[in-house]
């Protein structure tokens, strides 16, 4: 049977290649769209295992404005985005002075930010935050809870609406004539064409290009814990969302549990993940990394009387521990655009944050229609250039895990 031929392919349907897909389709039903995914099923990706925080101010410009787009786009969509705030908490006096800094820079911005005193922020948070254990808090009321689950079944619905055919399948090869890529094949045989290939893999990412067009890019696979309590009675309010940059913790309600996430640890790069976005707990030295993180955080910060989190019951009181993986860059700004050779695209380490915002940005370049210069260059993957090695660059990425509240330009985080 001749090989069937597309315009574009996007391989991975994770919130990110499926936006894509929706994107793309919009009012141009000329164009013939494959979405390849493994599974459709589940969300093995790392979208399957994000709790959706989406705060919106960021050093970086490029990534204030991608979080904004995002936002607008989830608010419109069912079920998909709820506005509770999120609470930045301090305790230092450098935290104090941190805070004041990003107010401005929000001000600056024309975004939504106040300082809350304490007695003010204990009202606010969710009863998860021992109340003396910090001096005040930012508050970004539009920022929010995104659930990404939602997102990416909403538009993988809106791609298939519009003619977007899907393959379940596993991409082994990417295909190229000369300079140019040609298709895809499967590891069940079967091969697609197209002129142009969309590579929205996530963690698979580095992996799929290195091994079938022996391209590096240093893109980091990292392990990132996410642990929730045990179940307790819904608290029947919206509360906001909890990060505290001085302790790299954060927090939120999940209705009839909470949720904590870290990055109070030596960072754990994952050479060769596996078929899913979610690594062994026990294995490769996590455990032993995490759980000191954990059990600081559980003894003077986070904890509740309803699920006693204190850190002599910790292991005891946790429901679930995730041991999640997402992609670092050596900036921790996204990979968005041409990567060559021609018809070659790519859309990686891309938060939920920003997941939209990226998409509608790389739907443009697709189509050819101008772009934000800064922007493009910002998101270009072939800005860390060869003068640096790949390993060196992948060291540097490592590096920004106990960053990502950082003052820089980086800081993409939950
Ligand atoms: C624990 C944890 C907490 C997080 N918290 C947040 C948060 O609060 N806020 C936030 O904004 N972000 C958060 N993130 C980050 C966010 O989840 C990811 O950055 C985002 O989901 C990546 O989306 P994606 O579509 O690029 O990748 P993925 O969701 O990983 O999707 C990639 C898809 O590609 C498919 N695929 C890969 N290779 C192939 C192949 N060869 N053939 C066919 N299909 C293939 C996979 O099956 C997968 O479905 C978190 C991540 C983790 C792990």
């Amino acid at each position: 049977m001749a090989d069937q031929t597309f315009d574009t392919i996007i391989v991975g349907a994770g919130i990110v290649g499926s936006a894509l897909a929706a994107f793309l389709s919009k009012d141009n039903e000329h164009e013939s769209i494959l979405l390849i995914d493994r599974s459709f099923h589940a969300l093995s990706g790392s979208t399957g295992s994000a709790p959706g925080l989406v705060g919106q101010l960021n050093v970086s410009q490029t990534l204030t404005t991608l979080a904004q787009e995002s936002v607008q786009e989830y608010a419109s969509m069912a079920g998909a985005f709820k506005k509770v705030g999120c609470l930045e908490l301090a305790s230092s006096d450098a935290g104090l002075s941190e805070q004041q800094e990003r107010l401005a820079m929000a001000t600056d911005r024309g975004m939504k930010a106040s300082i809350v005193d304490h007695d003010e922020s204990a009202k606010l948070l969710p009863p998860i935050v021992k109340k003396d254990s910090f001096r005040q808090a930012l508050y970004f009321p539009d920022d929010g809870l995104a659930d990404p689950g939602v997102i990416t079944h909403a538009y993988r619905s809106q791609a298939k609406s519009r003619g977007v055919q899907f393959e379940e399948a596993d991409v082994v090869e990417i295909k190229q004539s000369g300079d140019a890529v040609t298709g895809v094949v499967t590891a069940d045989g079967r091969s697609f064409q197209a002129r142009q290939i969309v590579v929205a893999s996530g963690i698979w990412t580095t992996s799929l290009l290195l091994e079938t067009i022996q391209k590096q890019i240093p893109l980091v696979p990292v392990a990132h814990p996410y642990v929730y309590s045990s179940a307790r009675d819904s608290r029947h309010i919206d509360y906001p969302f909890v990060r505290w940059p001085e302790r790299l913790v954060y927090a939120r309600d999940h209705g009839e549990r909470d949720g904590f996430g870290t990055y109070d640890h030596p960072p754990l790069a994952v050479d060769n993940p596996g078929a899913s976005a979610v690594s062994d707990w026990q294995g490769s030295g996590f455990d032993t990394a995490v759980s000191k993180a954990l059990k600081e955080c559980f003894s003077s910060g986070f904890g509740s009387a309803e699920t006693d989190l204190s850190s002599d019951s910790l292991e005891l009181k946790l429901q679930e521990k995730i041991s999640g993986i997402f992609t670092l860059t050596p900036d921790n700004l996204p990979v968005v655009g041409a990567i060559g050779p021609e018809g070659l695209w790519i859309a990686a380490a891309i938060w939920v944050t920003t997941a939209a915002g990226c998409a509608k940005f790389l739907t443009k370049l697709l189509k050819g229609e101008d772009v934000d210069d800064h922007m493009k260059s910002a998101l270009d993957p072939g800005r860390f250039g060869s003068s640096v090695p790949v390993e060196e660059l992948k060291k540097q990425a490592l590096k920004t895990y106990n960053h990502i509240y950082g003052a820089d330009e980086s800081g993409g985080g939950s």
